[in-house]
């Protein structure tokens, strides 16, 4: 069965060819700088030290999952903490070793939207936030709103992604062309 992460979405993303040439016609990919750093920015963040109490009065949280590995039907992808909130809902905290930068990346809140469509499958429960905790910028916690139209764009993209796959279907390329520059796969790449 097709078990896709959190980094299939954010490369589908980058470049629908990428699901392409990695996964069907499995080249590897010799990551560009451009998408290199974005990507580490996002899924191979360093975790730190945790504090388990603070984020209880901060933000009212009843109930705490760490390290929670879930999966549903087409995604799978461990949350470092799902958090329950008073009024029922649940919500991911992702911890990033990062400074904030006055900006989200897209690449976090992707993370985020995944992590919420596995919370609402795995646990049955409404998720209209997650949060971001920048362990460099003194654990500083950040709230991001989560939308049903998110999660649902994140379901939409994982089905095209799952077509990819199962059916060899060659995607459009990316609308944008910077992102070619240092592309591993431009030699191969008809645009
Ligand atoms: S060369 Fe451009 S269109 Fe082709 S896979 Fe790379 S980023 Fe996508």
């Amino acid at each position: 069965m097709l078990s896709l992460t959190p980094s299939h979405i954010i490369e589908y993303l980058f470049c629908p060819r990428f699901s392409y040439f990695e996964y069907v016609l499995r080249i590897p990919q010799y990551e560009g700088k451009f998408y290199k750093v974005r990507r580490g920015r996002a899924v191979h963040q360093q975790k730190t030290t945790r504090n388990p109490l603070y984020l209880r009065k901060k933000l009212g949280v009843l109930e705490k999952y760490t390290n929670q590995y879930l999966t549903n039907e087409l995604l799978r992808g461990e949350v470092d903490e799902v958090l329950l909130l008073a009024d029922e809902t649940m919500a991911p905290l992702d911890y990033k070793f990062a400074v904030y930068e006055d900006r989200i990346y897209d690449t976090y809140k992707t993370q985020l939207y995944c992590y919420a469509w596995l919370i609402q499958t795995h646990f049955g429960a409404e998720v209209n936030k997650g949060y971001l905790v920048y362990t460099r910028s003194r654990s500083k916690v950040v709230e991001v709103s989560i939308t049903n139209e998110n999660i649902s764009s994140i379901q939409q993209i994982a089905q095209k992604i799952r077509k990819i796959i199962q059916q060899n279907r060659y995607p459009k390329a990316t609308k944008y062309k910077k992102r070619c520059v240092s592309c591993s796969y431009r030699n191969i790449c008809i645009r």
